[in-house]
């Protein structure tokens, strides 16, 4: 694709094992972004748009490979008959995305016709979405009746049956009563999350940047507020990362002390060597992708022939806490980290194409 419309500008970008990945620009309207289509075997690529003030291009690149590898990931160990794509926007230091500019976007999504369909990310409103839905079909999760709306209360949703799974596998039991968790991040998951766990009778420790946020969890649920750079490290049982990706490292892993890591941030561990420390050091890793997919799971409902139904939803997100079951099995029995073992399982689907979309995707606004 190396084209220009009146004023958009698409550059291809060879990248090993990616379909496709384009650099886009409207000098005009101030818009610099990368699509990237990781893989489309069983569907087409469904994944967010990350508006983000990156240092450089390659920052920005880096992240829409790793994302929209990820995004790869989740839909086969899902089955959720979509691809791995993502897109980000490289924004000015303070966030600015106009109309237009939005509008330029959209019209770069629909150069891809279909084979890309996109949703909100960090740094993109459900408002801005509405603004790139007007220029494009090829978005979902927008607070429009025939579509699935806001997708974290889905995400949180499976962010609870993953941490069940992570009970039962470790204390043989379903319940969360008395266990101490701790959350960092109280976004639009963290804090839903947060929400189903008090209610459960979890003790809960958090930490955001945001300090409403924190003051928040401790009026609604009692939750001890430790800094940003305590949390990581604070006694519990089990750590949930619900902020930003990369946070399980060399630097970090060693003063863990938790018995399990199971959180709804994307791209937890910075390299998959560190999926291995974890397992070294007896600390249960639910793999990101797994925990986090109910919001995938949610909104690729909307795109089936029958339209949008959170009942359906319910029951999709509901398998979250069998296939987490299911490879901290697999990985116990083979001694594997549970990272691999979720990344073969993905793998294994793409090959077989299990999972892969029998129907057209169809959108119903
Ligand atoms: P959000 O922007 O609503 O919330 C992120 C929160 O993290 C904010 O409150 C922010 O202040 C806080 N934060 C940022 N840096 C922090 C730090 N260093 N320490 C503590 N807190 C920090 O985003 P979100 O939608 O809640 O998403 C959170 C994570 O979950 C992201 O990694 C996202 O990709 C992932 N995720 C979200 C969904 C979804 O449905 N929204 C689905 C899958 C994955």
């Amino acid at each position: 694709m190396a084209q220009t419309t009146s004023t958009l500008t698409f550059r291809d970008l060879e990248i090993d094992d990616y379909e496709k990945v384009v650099e886009i620009r409207n000098e005009e309207v101030g818009l610099h972004a990368i699509i990237a289509i990781h893989n489309t075997a069983l569907g087409p690529a469904l994944g967010g748009i990350r508006a983000y003030p990156y240092k450089t291009f390659d920052d920005a690149l880096t992240d829409v490979l790793r994302l929209s590898k990820g995004m790869t990931y989740k839909s086969a160990v899902s089955e959720t008959g979509t691809g791995g794509g993502k897109s980000v926007i490289i924004t000015d230091g303070k966030g600015h995305k106009t109309d237009l500019l939005l509008y330029a976007f959209a019209e770069a999504v629909n150069a891809f016709e279909g084979n890309y369909i996109c949703a909100e990310d960090i740094g993109m409103s459900v408002a801005d979405l509405e603004i790139v839905a007007q220029k494009t079909r090829y978005a979902v999760g927008l607070p429009h009746p025939k579509s699935s709306g806001d997708p974290s209360p889905f995400t949180s949703r499976g962010g609870y049956r993953g941490i069940q799974a992570v009970c039962q596998k470790l204390w043989g039991t379903d319940s969360v009563k008395g266990r101490t968790i701790a959350i960092q991040g109280l976004g639009s998951v963290g804090m839903k999350l947060a929400s189903y766990l008090f209610w459960e009778g979890a003790k809960l420790i958090v930490a955001d940047i945001d300090k409403t946020r924190t003051e928040q969890a401790a009026k609604l649920f009692g939750a001890k507020v430790v800094s940003s750079s305590e949390i990581l490290s604070v006694e519990c049982d089990i750590l949930s990362p619900c902020a930003m990706g990369g946070i399980l490292n060399p630097q970090t892993i060693p003063s863990l002390r938790c018995e399990a890591v199971a959180g709804l941030a994307n791209n937890q561990l910075l390299t998959d060597e560190d999926g291995v420390e974890l397992q070294n050091r007896g600390i249960l890793y639910a793999p990101d992708y797994v925990i986090n997919a109910g919001g995938l799971m949610n909104v690729c409902i909307e795109i089936e022939d029958k339209g949008y139904n959170p009942v359906i939803a319910r029951t999709h997100i509901d398998r979250i806490y069998d296939l987490l079951l299911n490879i901290f099995n697999e990985a116990e029995m083979k001694n594997r980290p549970t990272s691999q073992v979720a990344a073969e399982i993905a793998e294994s689907n793409l090959k077989t194409m299990k999972g892969k979309r029998s129907k057209n995707v169809v959108f119903h606004h």
